[in-house]
């Protein structure tokens, strides 16, 4: 009989090591981190069931698009299956609830919404199509206003590792290097947080499909204020993380210095780890 060495237990994805360390170096971020572990926990599961789709794209419709500055994942693009759609949903809200993070009516609703499987599909394919623009429609619409004030926050997270799939693809094929938007060329909807590069460039990221595109450094993504005397920004201490803020929408978005880092931006955690960020720029009065 040989004597087999134990197997080494399966190594933890990095995101949700460095989110742990999270903890430890800033405890009062407990909770947030706890429910971000839990979030990621889910949405990588859900995701890596999602295949990649085969998104075809007719080049003079994708060269339209881009033109009037539309962006480019159809509903139809996304693979999103219905059943495993419905219970991401479902376990999202739960999710949030447990943390406190959505009201006990808001989730009965939403819950109840995730149920009604005749009700949630064309409500989230509209809530799609008017949120993303790609037809046309103005992309800064959201979730109809008699629905719980929270619901575009669970469709955001839930629709996610199935848009992530879409975006992913696209970007594989597609030049979106000529896109100079502040919304999201794949899906439409806003900058969550960037990151600085090593050369000084600012990408965005999205906060709902996580794509990734350039844009300009000193000018706001949400309503495209570039005066640089109405840009307020500060970062902190070690440098790593940066704010830019405007004095004319008064909108924030936080950034993740790489020329400072030691490692990639991780987008799960850096939004994490910057909420101290949050609540300076909130005190000054400035929004997320
Ligand atoms: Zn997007
Ligand atoms: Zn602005």
């Amino acid at each position: 009989m040989t004597d087999r060495p134990p197997r080494p237990p399966r190594a933890e994805p990095r995101e949700i090591v460095e989110l742990r360390q999270i903890k430890v170096e800033q405890p009062e971020l407990a909770t947030a981190v706890d429910m971000q572990l839990a979030l990621v926990d889910m949405q990588r599961r859900v995701q890596s069931r999602v295949p990649l789709p085969w998104i075809q794209v007719d080049p003079e419709w994708m060269r339209t698009q881009q033109a009037a500055g539309r962006p480019l994942v159809r509903f139809k693009d996304i693979p999103l299956e219905w059943s495993d759609f419905r219970l991401t949903f479902r376990q999202t809200a739960d999710i949030l609830q447990r943390f406190e993070a959505l009201e006990r009516s808001d989730h009965q609703k939403i819950v109840a919404m995730g149920r009604d499987g005749n009700a949630l599909e064309p409500l989230v394919t509209s809530w799609y199509d008017a949120t993303s623009g790609v037809s046309g429609t103005n992309p800064r619409r959201r979730a109809d206003s008699d629905a719980p004030a929270s619901l575009d926050h669970v469709l955001v997270l839930a629709l996610r590792p199935f848009l992530a799939r879409s975006a992913e693809a696209l970007m594989q094929k597609v030049d979106l290097s000529g896109w100079t938007h502040g919304h999201c060329p794949c899906c439409g909807w806003e900058p969550e947080f960037a990151v600085i590069t090593p050369t000084a460039d600012r990408r965005l990221i999205c906060g709902r499909c996580v794509a990734q595109w350039r844009f300009a450094t000193l000018a706001c993504p949400f309503c495209l204020n570039d005066d640089r005397a109405l840009i307020t920004s500060f970062a902190t201490r070690d440098g790593r993380y940066r704010v830019s803020a405007c004095d004319v929408c008064r909108r924030y978005l936080k950034a993740y210095d790489a020329r400072r880092a030691t490692r990639p931006l991780m987008v799960a955690v850096d939004t994490i780890a910057t909420l101290p960020l949050d609540a300076a720029a909130m005190q000054r009065g400035y929004n997320g």
